[in-house]
């Protein structure tokens, strides 16, 4: 089947201007500022991205306060709701506040419900939402990793119970960093396949591990592909050895990538040494396979990436795919590390996973 190339992208000006971390540079809380949608916007404007009759920008659905109940408590959400009446204070060690965030969070869950809505009733092909704060860390009742709201979870949630859409839904997790929140809402679902690859990096945190699958009928359906830090644009592509044939067994209706950018080699927060070309080339094979098995719906919704530099590229790199475009990239990325590739460490993942997964994919076996 011919699958055409029409991008949604969410985009809301509230985006890039609200929600300014209240602590200076270089704190951690800084990372999360609106200059990283602002510099992305900028970059895609200047290659001429909006002007392409492919590309349709789309606001984000408005939504209340009942939906983001789906996903957070009660007391939570009212928590986030008092801490931005007082414009500036620290949710905890991870999550700043300010008189914005309450507002900026709920239209980041509509900025996502919006860009799958898009795709699932066909009015584009793909779609790419623009939207923070991020939300793959955060909790049924607590923000964490400079995430308020669950994005992708409270989207999912909204689909299932409002909506009543029930087939299968797969989620590839490419941030720097585990979904230690979006995971545990569908750890024990079947109709909801997570797979993460991130930096392992367990200093601080204790999950993410190889050998968490999931539990009761999800047993099989969480899986996570930990690379070592310093892991190249060639260490990284390995994870479609794994969720190639995953992907095609599962047969998910539509792909939902939690895309998060810090694995780029400019992240101040990530630890991976990825140029732009494995966010290109990761995108052309998902596509791929998106197009064999689920009419190649695929939406990205952004979570981290925290390079003002990086981030714009990684971003442009992901349409220039979807548009089947080619894609060079710049000559600032040709860059010789001096890390060698950690083909073994890789391997070693890979079989172990392969070992663990048997039990539940006859494709592993
Ligand atoms: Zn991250």
């Amino acid at each position: 089947m011919i699958i055409s190339n029409k991008i949604g992208i969410i985009v809301d000006e509230d985006f890039a201007l609200k929600n300014k971390p209240p602590f200076p540079h270089p704190t951690f809380f800084s990372y999360e500022s609106p200059l990283r949608i602002r510099s992305t916007i900028a970059y895609l404007e200047k290659n001429k991205v909006f002007e392409d009759k492919r590309i349709s920008k789309i606001k984000p659905k408005l939504i209340d306060e009942s939906v983001i109940n789906l996903a957070h408590t009660k007391y939570y959400i009212n928590s986030i709701k008092q801490l931005s009446n007082l414009e500036c204070s620290i949710l905890n060690d991870e999550v700043f506040i300010t008189k914005d965030s309450f507002e900026l969070a709920k239209k980041a869950v509509g900025g996502t419900i919006q860009a799958i809505e898009e795709v699932l009733n066909n009015r584009v092909n793909f779609s790419l939402a623009l939207i923070r704060p991020p939300g793959h860390h955060a909790l049924k009742e607590n923000g964490s990793g400079l995430c308020i709201f669950n994005n992708i979870a409270n989207a999912i949630l909204y689909f299932r119970k409002c909506l009543n859409y029930n087939k299968n839904i797969a989620i590839i997790d490419i941030d720097n960093h585990f979904g230690d929140g979006l995971v545990q809402y569908f750890y024990d679902d079947p109709s909801v396949l997570y797979f993460s690859i991130h930096e392992y990096d367990f200093v601080e945190g204790d999950i993410g591990f190889i050998n968490e699958l999931g539990d009761g009928a999800g047993l099989g359906r969480s899986i996570n592909f930990p690379i070592p830090a310093n892991s190249t644009d060639d260490d990284f592509l390995e994870l479609f050895e794994i969720i190639n044939p995953i992907l095609t067994e599962f047969i998910p209706d539509i792909i939902i990538v939690a895309a998060g950018f810090d694995m780029h080699f400019s992240d101040p927060i990530g630890n991976c040494m990825l140029t732009t070309f494995s966010y290109y080339q990761f995108t052309q094979n998902l596509l791929n396979i998106a197009e064999r098995i689920c009419e190649g719906k695929i939406v990205f919704i952004l979570e981290g990436g925290y390079s003002l530099i990086g981030l714009p590229i990684c971003i442009y790199s992901v349409i220039q795919a979807l548009l089947k475009e080619e894609y060079q990239r710049p000559s600032s990325e040709f860059i010789n590390f001096s890390e060698s590739p950690k083909v073994k460490e890789i391997i070693k993942i890979k079989t172990t996973l392969r070992k663990l997964l048997g039990n539940y994919w006859t494709s592993m076996v």
